[in-house]
């Protein structure tokens, strides 16, 4: 097939602020005159949308890159690029990793795509890697492939400095959108049809409106004004920020969900502190109980890092009696690994060994799959509102869709269509997904 100058593919890696992220370069790349092409293979440009948190990213890229090099092959015309904190966090290095690459764009840069492209199609190879503390690409509508549910960012950056994150040195600084522009975004999506919209930051809850200093509580009543019967989502919180008058709003407004993602990352005050990550263990469990108070039934999940710098036996088990007394829904597990720059990589020596460090993290992901089996399993013969979002994947008979706890329910569907709110009776449970019938 031969390749169209014109038109782009994104592949995204990552988070869901990577994928809001792709949304908004293809936006930016149509306002140029660029087309998203239907697939890759009739793309002329190719561009990875790159996330620098998970461990094996730059391996899962070269992977992809792999595939793209034989493209490239054949059609030596192909332009490649790789945006967002992968390339922020390894810069040039990456084209002599990866000599098929042609520009590189950090995630303040999406602007200068069109012109990286422009001037790769000239032969040359090119970067735009400069952080710029006021971009929030306030105003570019993402470009939107799934009409049922939404991203939209309401800030970017992150403050903390966690030991083990590269997130402000890739992301750089917080920046929080517009409370009016969020409130228009949001109901325009409303009026087109959205039926549920997920708030995004990396650090949601420490939102501050850059115009009356207007907080994240005030910014969700504002957005369940603005959007009557849409499902209301926000992730991702930090437990320090995790306000009471937060909780108050989660709990006075019915569309917000009924589901909390809320990073804990160590069951150990000590490995918190060690960490940089700004609380300790008693007052996480304080804000637990106070949300578990105000909103019965909420689900609560959360991130874990097994063998972090100076990690004892002992500290591992305080994470998996924190996992038995929370009962978290679900959990982002992972073992620590050094990521260069950081605080940890700087000054902590990597001293828990291979082989503790996995065998910690499976131990943790056995007990988080035990507590998501049996929470599931708590729920046959409960009666769930569940947002129909698509076909499920066996059959076309059966819709998928999710709780306000956010677990995914697979039913019949009769005459139910994606984007019904359904009543389902759940009447069976696997490890990781609810099937039921409608009531
Ligand atoms: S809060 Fe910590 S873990 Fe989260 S993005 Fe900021 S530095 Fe990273």
């Amino acid at each position: 097939m031969k390749r169209d100058r014109r038109k782009f593919h994104i592949h995204t890696f990552g988070c869901q602020m990577n994928q809001a992220d792709s949304g908004i370069i293809a936006t930016l790349l149509q306002n140029e005159g660029y087309e998203p092409a239907t697939s890759e293979d009739e793309a002329g440009i190719i561009l990875l949308n790159t996330c620098a948190v998970r461990e094996n990213a730059v391996e899962r890229i070269g992977h992809y890159l792999q595939h793209v090099k034989g493209f490239k092959r054949k059609h030596p015309e192909l332009i490649v690029g790789l945006a967002g904190c992968i390339a922020q966090y390894r810069r040039e290095a990456l084209f002599g990793d990866f000599p098929v690459l042609d520009f590189l764009a950090g995630p303040d840069n999406y602007r200068d795509i069109a012109s990286l492209v422009a001037e790769a199609s000239g032969g040359c190879r090119v970067s735009r890697l400069d952080f710029d503390a006021t971009e929030t690409y306030e105003g570019i509508l993402q470009s939107r492939v799934e009409p049922l549910t939404s991203f939209v960012p309401v800030m970017r950056g992150c403050n903390n400095m966690c030991a083990f994150c590269v997130v402000p040195f890739t992301r750089g600084r917080e920046r929080s959108h517009p409370f009016g522009s969020v409130l228009r975004e949001v109901r325009e999506l409303g009026l087109g049809g959205c039926r549920e919209i997920t708030l995004l930051g990396q650090n949601v809850n420490s939102y501050c409106d850059p115009q009356s200093g207007a907080d994240f509580p005030q910014l969700l009543e504002a957005v369940c004004r603005e959007a009557p019967g849409v499902r209301i989502r926000f992730t991702t919180s930090h437990p320090k920020d995790m306000s009471p008058s937060l909780v108050d709003a989660m709990a006075s407004q019915p569309d917000i969900c009924q589901h909390l993602h809320l990073p804990v990352q160590s069951g150990s005050s000590r490995m918190l502190e060690r960490m940089n990550r700004g609380h300790g263990i008693l007052s996480y469990l304080e804000k637990i109980r106070l949300i578990r108070q105000r909103i019965p039934g909420i689900a609560i999940s959360t991130d874990l890092i097994a063998g972090f710098c100076g990690e004892s036996e002992s500290d591992h088990r305080q994470t998996l009696e924190l996992m038995r007394e929370v009962r978290f829904d679900s959990a982002f597990m992972f073992h620590y690994s050094p990521r260069p720059g950081t605080l940890a990589a700087r000054t902590m020596p990597d001293d828990v060994s291979e082989e503790d460090k996995k065998r910690r993290l499976q131990e943790i992901i056995d007990l988080q799959n035990t507590i998501s089996g049996e929470l599931l399993r708590e729920a046959v013969g409960t009666v769930v509102e569940v947002l129909a979002e698509s076909e499920s994947r066996r059959s076309a008979a059966q819709l998928m869709g999710r709780t306000s706890t956010n677990r995914v329910v697979v039913f019949d569907r009769g005459s139910f269509q994606p984007g019904d709110l359904v009543r389902v009776l759940i009447t069976g449970s696997t490890s990781a997904t609810l099937s039921g019938k409608t009531v």
